[in-house]
């Protein structure tokens, strides 16, 4: 058995905490493979050591120099080494990040410096090897990730070490010189070295015990997710349900290894599960999890007989992809289409002009456009198997008093999205948790 463990920022945010991830790894021999991300921060209003050093990197443009925030960044890592009382040689390898930060002038490099010292750090604290992420994550000249290069790399790496520490979020781009994933990308570090180990578990080490089936800001105490599968995990993410991204996990999901969220800081907490398809078991629930965004901006079109009029649908996507809009969903009737898109993406002028293309094009014999709309999303495989989820649904929103303005159910069954006005959407947000998990 093989796991593979990638610890967030809270959990490298000083020495106590990673001593609980010490105590966490040494707790289970199969938890092999260590992913870190830089510290984070130790209490609100502190400043992650990411942050500071993108803050450097706008100092040494300014200057020419590493100024005050990368000071700052050297002091965290200074008192991570005393609390832990490492005998390491911190100064050393400050001094020499600076001058490589001043001589790289990168703010992918800069930025990178986090992850890169935590590892060190935390590989000397465990007496384990430390693998330089920058020697087996590997970037074409596109930016995009070169996952069979990477996945051999890392693989050949971790061939022959028992443990090991990898740095997370960055890698070498095709010119040789570092480069980060986007903000959080540890994630993706992880799933990488998941999937390159062969392991038979990624554990996501954070500060929740994992997703809730609804955010906690509004509804009450949610009860926690305990198994959801990598669709429904997409579906909920993409809604805003933000532990983890979906798109974050895509080397593992690829290679179907299963996800556990886990809470450093209650690990007695069971935590969530994320598995593939093939080990997702039904778990008796219709809906797995309820979660929504608001501020969509709905366009709605009608034309008689559109049903029968050819390429009616591709003139008006047609539109769409001159004005480079993506669109969120596209409910349609016989004669009517709507197009629900992020509103912050119509501003300055862009919703009016792309309405004013979308008519001229199609001619169409009704035209309307709603804005401020929220959008719920009840989701779960369970309601493939179950009779009446839509009918409890609406009957629940229903008698919340609340007016739907859209509905759409994607063919996979696997959610219904119910489209409101945003000052209606905790309202319905409610309604939906009580409907499906207060029963
Ligand atoms: N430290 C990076 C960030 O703050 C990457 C990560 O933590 O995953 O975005």
């Amino acid at each position: 058995m093989i796991k593979v463990c990638k610890f967030g920022g809270t959990s490298m945010a000083d020495g106590n905490t990673i001593r609980r991830v010490a105590e966490i790894l040494r707790a289970d021999p199969a938890r092999r493979y260590v992913v870190v991300s830089a510290p984070g921060k130790r209490f609100g209003g502190d400043v992650k050591v990411t942050d500071l050093l993108y803050a450097a990197h706008t100092e040494l443009e300014r200057t020419g120099a590493c100024g005050e925030s990368f000071r700052k960044a050297c002091e965290r890592f200074r008192s991570i080494v005393s609390e832990l009382g490492l005998a390491f040689e911190i100064e050393e390898l400050l001094a020499e990040t600076e001058r490589e930060i001043e001589r790289e002038r990168s703010v992918d490099f800069t930025a990178s410096r986090g992850e890169y010292l935590a590892a060190r750090i935390m590989a000397a604290f465990l007496e384990i090897p430390f693998i330089d992420a920058r020697d087996v994550v590997k970037f074409r000249a596109d930016g995009s990730l070169d996952g069979e290069r990477t996945f051999t790399l890392t693989a050949n790496a971790l061939r022959g070490k028992r443990y090991a520490v990898v740095s997370g979020f960055y890698g070498e781009g095709a010119d040789g010189k570092v480069r980060t994933f986007s903000r959080g990308g540890s994630d993706v570090s992880g799933a990488i070295v998941a999937r390159a180990a062969g392991a038979d578990l990624y554990e996501n080490w954070t500060d929740v015990s994992g997703f809730l089936a609804a955010d906690p800001r509004i509804v009450d105490d949610p009860e926690r997710i305990t198994a959801l599968s990598y669709k429904e995990l997409r579906e909920l993410s993409y809604m805003g349900a933000n532990v983890l991204h979906s798109d974050s996990i895509f080397p593992v999901r690829e290679a179907e290894i299963p996800v556990l969220i886990k809470n450093t800081f209650r690990p007695e907490d069971e935590g969530t599960y994320i598995l593939p398809t093939s080990k997702y078991h039904f778990t008796g629930k219709t809906v797995t999890g309820i979660a929504g965004k608001q501020n969509f901006t709905v366009i709605h079109i009608e034309k008689s007989l559109m049903n029968a009029e050819v390429g009616f649908a591709h003139r008006v996507l047609g539109v769409l992809l001159e004005h480079n809009i993506s669109f969120e969903h596209m409910p349609s009737g016989i004669d009517t289409m709507s197009f629900v898109i992020d509103s912050e993406c119509l501003k300055n002028g862009v919703l009016e002009s792309l309405c004013e293309d979308i008519r001229k094009t199609v001619r169409p014999d009704g035209f309307r456009v709603f804005d401020d709309i929220a959008l719920i999303a009840v989701v779960g495989h369970g309601m493939s198997r179950n009779v009446g989820t839509s009918a409890k649904l609406f009957n629940a929103i229903a008698k919340a008093g609340v007016n739907v303005r859209m509905i759409d159910q994607g063919s996979s069954e696997l959610n219904i999205i119910v489209g409101v006005d945003n000052d209606q959407y905790s309202r319905t947000l409610r309604a939906a948790y009580e409907a499906f998990f207060l029963e």
